[in-house]
């Protein structure tokens, strides 16, 4: 299909996997290279948002003319941005410091937390920067995936909370979190993770039909919920107690799969906020996790852009359950609106040269 838009002939191509070099940074010189400023961002959007040319939001046609960076639709006069409508909707901070802020967050096995992104880019506030993350972190979310298939260990674990509490269901003041996996014959395969209200059938029921396709087979403990939750799947039960094994070496997946979310939970997030923002810490952690065989992070880049582009708008209120996060950081002071910073600030030319200074040894 050939499309004329501003005078140019667009050739789309069928959909295929993004390449390299090409359709996604193959690494960090690459990013940055790609995008030294907003309009080479806005217009990498625009490409993701719209993959077969310009349509319209609000009436659908395909018409339009562009000026200023905005779309105007022939049919219903619309006025659109690229941006309107979607998660990049209404931000001061400029695409080049958020494209950073995705790279940082898709690039590291760890993900990154708002202190680290308020220290290391010209972010105003640590609740700019937390906000920021809130919104790439509700993009996340595994809802409309396909669901996982085939063998899958089910299991769950309590997270979080001020003090150790007891071993096993029932430990105060933490958060319960079901986690299923696939057990494929060489590995593991996807895996999902959500907060549940208890262990009682109906419970884990919810989070099997939501997270994996009917008739495949459940591989989970003893526990006494589990066949009432299982109704149109398999069911492999494994007893872990008349086995005599300690259950991570019956359910191996599922467990290795809660120790590193906790990891990640204890080291970047440092427990911060677990209680009230655990289930967005899970979506980012299945996120990743789910992605950690992709060739490269730059896909990984592509594919959460590609999400946020494709996003409804969230406010600041929906994404607080609380009324304020804490800051952080020694130096976030949320105060006024300071001026947001840039990356683009141009080349320089070795200033280190430039007054013939000489620093100390
Ligand atoms: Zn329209």
């Amino acid at each position: 299909m050939d499309l004329h838009r501003e005078g140019v002939c667009v050739v789309i191509k069928p959909t295929v996997m993004p390449i390299a070099g090409q359709d996604y940074p193959g690494d960090l010189a690459q990013m940055r290279a790609w995008f030294p400023d907003d309009e080479a961002c806005l217009d990498y959007l625009d490409w993701l948002r719209w993959p077969n040319g310009f349509q319209c939001p609000a009436c659908e046609s395909y018409s339009a003319t562009r000026q200023a960076g905005r779309y105007r639709c022939r049919s219903c006069r619309k006025r659109v941005s690229v941006t309107a409508g979607t998660l990049f909707d209404k931000t001061r901070t400029p695409l080049t410091v958020r494209f950073e802020a995705v790279w940082l967050m898709t690039a590291g096995k760890q993900g990154v937390s708002a202190a680290h992104l308020h220290r290391v880019l010209p972010i105003s506030s640590y609740q700019t920067a937390w906000t920021m993350l809130s919104k790439l972190r509700s993009a996340m979310s595994p809802a409309g995936s396909l669901l996982l298939a085939g063998r899958v260990e089910v299991d769950e674990t309590f997270i979080g909370g001020p003090r150790p509490g007891t071993v096993g269901r029932g430990a105060a003041g933490k958060t319960l979190v079901a986690g299923a996996i696939e057990v494929k014959d060489h590995g593991w395969g996807r895996a999902r993770l959500a907060v549940i209200p208890d262990a009682s059938a109906s419970s884990l029921k919810q989070f099997i039909r939501a997270n994996i396709e009917a008739g495949s087979t459940v591989v989970s403990d003893g526990w006494s919920a589990y066949p009432g939750a299982l109704e149109g799947y398999e069911h492999e039960r494994l007893n872990v107690s008349a086995s005599g094994m300690p259950a991570h070496h019956s359910l191996p997946a599922v467990h290795r799969l809660f120790a590193s979310v906790k990891r990640l939970i204890d080291g970047t997030y440092q427990g911060s906020g677990t209680a009230e923002h655990l289930p967005e810490y899970l979506d980012e952690f299945v996120f990743r996790f789910n992605r950690r065989h992709s060739s490269s992070r730059g896909l990984v880049f592509l594919r959460l852009l590609q999400r946020a582009i494709l996003a409804q708008p969230v406010s600041y209120q929906e994404l607080v359950r609380v009324p304020k996060p804490k800051s952080a950081s020694p130096t976030g002071v949320s105060g006024p609106r300071a001026q947001p910073g840039s990356l683009n600030i141009g080349p320089l030319d070795r200033p280190w040269r430039v007054n013939g200074s000489k620093i100390d040894k």
